[in-house]
C-alpha cells in the first residue's frame, strides 16, 4: 500500500482543514405562506412559487377526488 513520503506538520493539516467548515444554509420567506423556504424552490409548505400555485398538495388532491366521488354518485 501507498505511504506517505514526509510528515504532515499538524499547521499543513491545519490549513487544509480551515476550509471544512460546514457553510450556514441560507433561508427566505414564502410570498404565499411566510413559512422559511429553500430560495429557488417551491414552498413545500403550499405549492406556490413566485406568488403562482404552481403544485397541488396531497390535501387538496384528496378533497378534489372525494368531490369528483360524490359529484358521480348523483
Ligand atoms: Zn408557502
Amino acid at each position: 500500500m501507498a505511504e506517505p513520503k514526509k510528515r504532515l506538520t499538524s499547521t499543513r493539516s491545519g490549513n487544509r482543514q480551515s476550509h471544512d467548515a460546514l457553510q450556514k444554509k441560507s433561508y427566505s420567506v414564502c410570498s404565499n405562506c411566510k413559512q422559511s423556504v429553500v430560495p429557488h424552490r417551491i414552498c413545500q409548505n403550499c405549492g406556490y412559487f413566485k406568488g403562482v400555485k404552481i403544485v397541488k398538495l396531497k390535501d387538496e388532491k384528496i378533497k378534489e377526488k372525494k368531490i369528483q366521488e360524490q359529484t358521480k354518485d348523483e
